[in-house]
C-alpha cells in the first residue's frame, strides 16, 4: 500500500472511515515534520499497534509563543514523505493553514494545574494551549483508535493524556521512549541547528539526566534535583531555563519519593536552540 496524502479534513476522515468499516484498527501519528529516526520509531510503533497508520505533518503557528522560531522551524515535506513510506506508514495528513484554523481563531484554554502551568507552561506562555487546540481538532479529524506521543516532550504527553479524558475522546493514548544520538543526545527536529561545538555542549543535557536516573532514588529528591541543576549550570555554554524534578502524573514538586513516578525535566538553551529533555525516576 503505498501512502496516500491529503490536505483536507474530508479526505482524512472519509479514508479513515473507510478502513475503520473494514474493521482495522487506525493508529495516529501527529508532527510538525522534519522527521527524524524518533519519529520514524513512533510510526513503526503505531504500525506494530494498529492494522492502518495516518501520520499528520502540521507546522502549528499557535503553539510558537516566538515568531521566529517558527519562521526557523525546519520544512522538509519530500524527505518526511520518504521516511513515512518507509516506516509503514499508510496516510498522511498535510493540512494547510487555514484547513485547520479559521482567520483570527483564538485557541482553546485548559487549566490542569501545574501540569499545564509549570516549567514549559510558565516558560512558554500559551504554547501547551496552541498544542492542546491542534491536537484536539486532529483527533476530531482523524477521530483514531490510538494515538501515539513521544516521551521527549514528556509534558504535552502527560497533558495530552489529560486533555483525552476530559473532552471524552474514544482513543487510546501510547507513549513511545525518546530515541537518542549515540551520544545521548535527544533527537530533535531543532538539533539539526547545532554547530559541532554547540552538539558537544548539548549532549551535557542527556549526560546529566542519565547520572541522575543512575543515582535515582538513592538520594532525596531535593538533593537529586539540586545536584543535576548545579551539573548543567555549570556547563559553559549552556544557559539553563529550568532543571526540576517532580511527580510524573501532576507535575507538583516533590518533597518525598512518590509511589507513583517522579520526573527530571530540563530546558535549556544552546546558542540560539532551545533543547529539552527529561528522564523518569520510577
Ligand atoms: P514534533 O514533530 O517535534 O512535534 O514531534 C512529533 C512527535 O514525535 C511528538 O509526539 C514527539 O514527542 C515525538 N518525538 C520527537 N522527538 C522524539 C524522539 N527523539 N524520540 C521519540 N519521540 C520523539
Amino acid at each position: 500500500m503505498s501512502l496516500a496524502v491529503f490536505e483536507h479534513i474530508n479526505q482524512v476522515d472519509s479514508w479513515v472511515n473507510s478502513q475503520q468499516e473494514l474493521g482495522y484498527t487506525v493508529g495516529f501519528v501527529p508532527t510538525m515534520g522534519a522527521l527524524h529516526a524518533g519519529h520514524a520509531s513512533l510510526i513503526e510503533l503505531a504500525a506494530a499497534h494498529c492494522d492502518r497508520v495516518v501520520a499528520s505533518i502540521f507546522v502549528n503557528p499557535t503553539q510558537f509563543n516566538n515568531a521566529q522560531d517558527l519562521l526557523k522551524y525546519p520544512r522538509t515535506l519530500e524527505a518526511d514523505l520518504r521516511i513515512l513510506e518507509a516506516s509503514g506508514c499508510h496516510a498522511v495528513f498535510c493540512p494547510a493553514i487555514d484547513e485547520m484554523y479559521t482567520p483570527n481563531e483564538r485557541t482553546a484554554h485548559w487549566d490542569f494545574g501545574p501540569l499545564s502551568t509549570s516549567l514549559e507552561g510558565f516558560f512558554r506562555p500559551g504554547h501547551f494551549d496552541g498544542v492542546l487546540t491542534i491536537v484536539k481538532k486532529l483527533f476530531q479529524a482523524v477521530h483514531p483508535n490510538k494515538a501515539f506521543f513521544g516521551e521527549k516532550d514528556f509534558q504535552q504527553l502527560t497533558l495530552i493524556k489529560r486533555m483525552a479524558v476530559e473532552e471524552k475522546f474514544a482513543l487510546e493514548i501510547i507513549a513511545a521512549p525518546t530515541i537518542r544520538e549515540a551520544s545521548g543526545l535527544a533527537m530533535s527536529s531543532r538539533n539539526r541547528r547545532l554547530s559541532a561545538e554547540e552538539l558537544t555542549i548539548a549532549n551535557q543535557i542527556s549526560k546529566t539526566l542519565l547520572e541522575a536516573n543512575q543515582l535515582g532514588r538513592s538520594i532525596s529528591p531535593a538533593e537529586l534535583g539540586l545536584r543535576a541543576r548545579i551539573q548543567l549550570m555549570s556547563v559553559q555554554g549552556l544557559v539553563l531555563e529550568y532543571c526540576a524534578l517532580v511527580h510524573a502524573q501532576t507535575f507538583e514538586p516533590l518533597d518525598d519519593w512518590p509511589n507513583e513516578k517522579a520526573v527530571l525535566l530540563v530546558a535549556a538553551f544552546v546558542g540560539e536552540t532551545r533543547l529539552i529533555d527529561n528522564v523518569v525516576i520510577s
